[in-house]
């Protein structure tokens, strides 16, 4: 990197940006190459820098720090609005659809920006500043732009105070499932349960998902943690089976950085060591997962499918899968997001966006869950437009493994003639 001359410096992080120091970069390019494949990552590195020099003027500098880290040196901004224009043209030049291996794809990115002198005096604190606001731009959601605060640094030691507890969380027995239950509503039978992880953490009591995902995927945490969950949720369905109740399906989700080639081999030890019958299991997958390369994620989807596992595309209805992506992919479910769900409220343009989805799953002859399903009034909705199964508070909150037991027995299936 140039020593800036008149630094209003910009530090600009492409797709699924991740931490500080060349592990983590090395990670975040073989978290590049696994989504896209190796030449695929390549191309899309290239493709994002030129795009990204194609905002800027001659005199600024963009420079790839590594994996898929891009700083953007932004000289002689006249004011933050400026900066602010600017940061805002990178992100629409990121989302772009674009081309790798014949396959359109998207991805997001995230923008931290520094401003000298206000922000920090020198080269090593522009970039720390920089990065640290690129975290908070990532925290509020992919595709944000975020400008440093001094508030930050607080919430940066915090950051590195949960990610040394979460290391030491799946030694110290701290993780756990809980089970949310889908309903058939066709039968009111119990058809499946959702495992989800819950932590608990010593101090902070139970923390939800939500608050370490993030740090777990770009720690890599999420690898083992991962394969304790699908180890754990295949024996406790193999246990509620043990006990006499109903074959339901377990499906357990998977995130971006867990969606490698190596998940097949994982599923299959995972599923012989608990001995679960493997129609039994079904993994959950983002629609933004499932939006890179498409011939990758189908030879990935199919050698899971060859198992005999079941595939489900989660929070469907927040991400950009076109229909001829869902289309081309083996799938099995569709489970139709929350926030698709709530506008379900008798307002006609509401009501017809949850209609088009279960048609179009229907049409592809997929199993249509609603998820997030909290009140009569849109049970009775997806009833009417034959949606399969709804999930959701109205039925039932996530629950313990004895609970869940209890409920598998109030609403077994009937028993066939
Ligand atoms: P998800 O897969 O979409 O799971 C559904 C989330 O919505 C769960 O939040 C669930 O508690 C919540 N939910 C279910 N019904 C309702 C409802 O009627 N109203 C409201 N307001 N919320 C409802 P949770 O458990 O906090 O999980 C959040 C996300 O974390 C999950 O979203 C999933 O993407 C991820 N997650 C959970 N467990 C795992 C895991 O083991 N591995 C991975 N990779 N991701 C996980
Ligand atoms: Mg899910």
């Amino acid at each position: 990197m140039h020593e800036p001359r008149d630094p209003k410096q910009e530090s600009a992080r492409s797709p699924e940006a991740v931490s500080t120091g060349e592990e983590a970069l090395r990670q975040s390019k073989a978290l590049l190459d696994g989504t896209f494949g190796h030449k695929g990552g390549d191309t899309l590195v290239k493709e994002m820098a030129s795009r990204f020099s194609a905002c800027v003027r001659a005199s600024d500098v963009v420079a790839r720090l590594g994996g898929d880290e891009f700083v953007v040196l932004v000289q002689e901004a006249g004011d933050v609005e400026q900066v602010n224009t600017v940061a805002r043209k990178i992100l629409s030049a990121a989302v772009k659809p674009m081309l790798t291996a014949g396959q359109e794809c998207r991805v997001t990115a995230s923008l931290g920006i520094c401003m000298f002198p206000q922000d920090a005096q020198d080269e090593q604190a522009l970039m720390k500043n920089a990065d640290t606001a690129m975290y908070q731009a990532k925290a509020q959601g992919k595709n944000n732009v975020q400008f440093y605060s001094e508030d930050f640094d607080a919430q940066s030691l915090e950051r590195m105070d949960l990610e040394s507890s979460l290391r030491q969380a799946l030694p110290r027995g701290e993780l756990l499932l809980q089970y949310q239950a889908k309903q058939n509503l066709k039968t009111g039978a119990i058809s499946g349960v959702e495992a989800l992880l819950r932590w608990q953490h010593p101090e902070l009591g139970t923390v939800l998902p939500l608050r370490f995902l993030a740090l777990a995927e770009e720690t890599g945490l999420i690898v083992p943690i991962g394969k304790w969950v699908l180890k754990t949720a295949c024996e406790q369905n193999d246990g509620w089976q043990r006990q006499g109740l109903s074959r339901v399906v377990v499906a357990v989700n998977i995130s971006a950085r867990q969606f490698t080639d190596e998940l097949p081999g994982q599923v299959a030890e995972a599923l012989h060591a608990s001995g679960m019958d493997p129609h039994l299991l079904e993994r959950e997958l983002t629609e933004g997962t499932v939006m890179g390369n498409v011939a990758r994620v189908v030879r990935l989807l199919g050698a899971l499918k060859q198992i005999g596992v079941r595939i489900g595309i989660d929070d469907f209805g927040t991400g950009y899968a076109s229909l001829a992506q869902i289309a081309r992919i083996p799938i099995d479910t569709l489970k139709v997001d929350r926030s698709v769900i709530r506008q379900i409220d008798g307002n006609t343009r509401g009501d017809s966006i949850a209609q088009a989805i279960i048609a179009m799953g229907k049409a592809l002859n997929l199993t249509v869950v609603a998820g997030g399903v909290e009140t009569p009034e849109q049970r009775a909705y997806l009833s009417e437009q034959s949606c399969d199964e709804v999930q959701g508070y109205h039925f039932s909150k996530p629950v313990l493994k004895d609970a869940l037991a209890d409920l598998l027995r109030q609403h077994a299936p009937l028993p066939a003639r």
